[in-house]
């Protein structure tokens, strides 16, 4: 029986778990947190923080294969680890996506379109780009950004003013895509083997993803671009394993947004909503066996349940409709945008989920600030 060992025990941490159960391999599972929502699956676990040399190494000797789901682990703990041990989506992939300003450089050199971009070290180099650049803009934190957090919109002076204050580490000024959507795809690759799961449309709230759906509203001719793209980024980068690409549509073009070289929320519909899914084909990756090319099984749509949507979520669950999967991570502590769950409908179409969803949510289940 094969063993994989997965770095970070979060809710894809869980959903690799379980995935790699019903194909008989076991999991080891490394968290700083005791109660990591993936401990309740994994046939073992280490509890240790990311920069923990000598638990990070037990892991990879337990592990026949070695993956992650916590994209910030340190290139010098990891990288040694790499050269004994079987990872065999290595570094590589992690390094480039964990700097924003790497990693558009890096997509634009292998080929994909990328927003115009310019690095931002402080208030003088925020004023010249910005004037080269012009409003509106964005202007991110290189690092550790996710779900909006460390990024503003600059479309005026006085944004600009109050931009400054972000310039205090790092930063990359993009232009603003007017988009007229998001979609994203999720890529399984093995040398000449490679699967791409089917472009589902993402909806964001309040800079979260909301709402994943399928199919995306994108032409299929585009999708097939956008599906092609990211194999041929992959295979020019050298990238093994699982990699996640969000994009921006604008008419009849789409532009590079950002990766993530592990499975995604984008792609948790795939669990139900396609013949097999992202987190079963990266442990067939890890485990040597074949990729299976996915297909949909029919319109679906996948809700992020949020702290603030549990209620909602354990109604619509005991409610028990057809084609109704709820998920719920098992995490601990609820705040209202904390990912705690999330619920595929497969075989609705997306315009009846909104009826469903309001039919099962009461606003006043839990405040939206606490
Ligand atoms: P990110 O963390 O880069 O995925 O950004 C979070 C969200 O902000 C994206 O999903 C977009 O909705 C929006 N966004 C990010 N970058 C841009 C951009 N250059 N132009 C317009 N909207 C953006």
């Amino acid at each position: 029986m094969k063993t994989i060992g997965i770095i970070g025990g979060g809710q894809l941490g869980l959903m690799i778990a379980e995935q790699a159960r019903l194909l008989g391999v076991r999991t080891v599972v490394l968290d700083p947190a005791e109660d990591a929502p993936a401990f309740s699956v994994c046939d073992e676990h280490i509890v240790a923080r990311f920069d923990d040399a000598a638990a990070l190494e037990e892991l990879c000797r337990r592990s026949d294969a070695v993956t992650y789901e916590f994209e910030n682990v340190p290139g010098e703990i990891l990288v040694p680890l790499c050269e004994r041990y079987n990872i065999p989506q290595g570094y590589r992939p992690l390094y480039d996506s964990q700097d924003r300003l790497r990693e558009k450089t890096n997509a634009a050199e292998h080929g994909l379109p990328v927003p115009r971009f310019a690095a931002v070290d402080d208030e003088v180099s925020l004023r010249r780009a910005v004037a080269e650049m012009g409003m509106p803009c964005v202007l991110k934190t290189r690092t550790m950004g996710y779900d909006g957090h460390g990024q503003c919109v600059i479309g005026s002076a006085e944004d600009l003013e109050r931009a400054v204050g972000l310039t205090s580490v790092p930063c990359i000024l993009e232009e603003f895509v007017r988009f007229d959507c998001e979609v994203s795809t999720v890529t399984v690759r093995r040398g000449d083997e490679c699967i791409t799961f089917p472009v589902g449309r993402n909806i964001h709230r309040d800079g979260i993803l909301d709402l994943s759906v399928l199919p995306s509203g994108v032409s299929s001719e585009l999708c097939g671009r956008i599906a092609a793209a990211s194999e041929r980024f992959m295979a020019s980068c050298g990238y093994e394993g699982i990699l996640a690409i969000e994009y921006f549509v604008c008419g009849d073009s789409f532009l590079f947004n950002e990766m993530a070289p592990r499975p995604h929320n984008s792609g948790h519909y795939t669990i139900e909503g396609t013949t097999t899914n992202q987190f079963r084909e990266l442990v067939r990756y890890l485990t040597g066996e074949p990729l299976q090319q996915p297909a949909l099984e029919g319109p679906a749509v996948m809700k992020n349940i949020l702290g603030r949507d549990v209620a909602a979520a354990e109604r619509i669950a005991a409610a028990g409709g057809r084609g109704v999967f709820v998920h719920m991570y098992g995490k601990s502590e609820c705040r209202p945008k904390r990912k705690m769950g999330h619920i595929t409908f497969v075989g609705r179409a997306a315009e009846e989920f909104d009826a469903v969803w309001n039919d099962y949510f009461k606003p006043d289940d839990m405040p939206a600030k606490q």
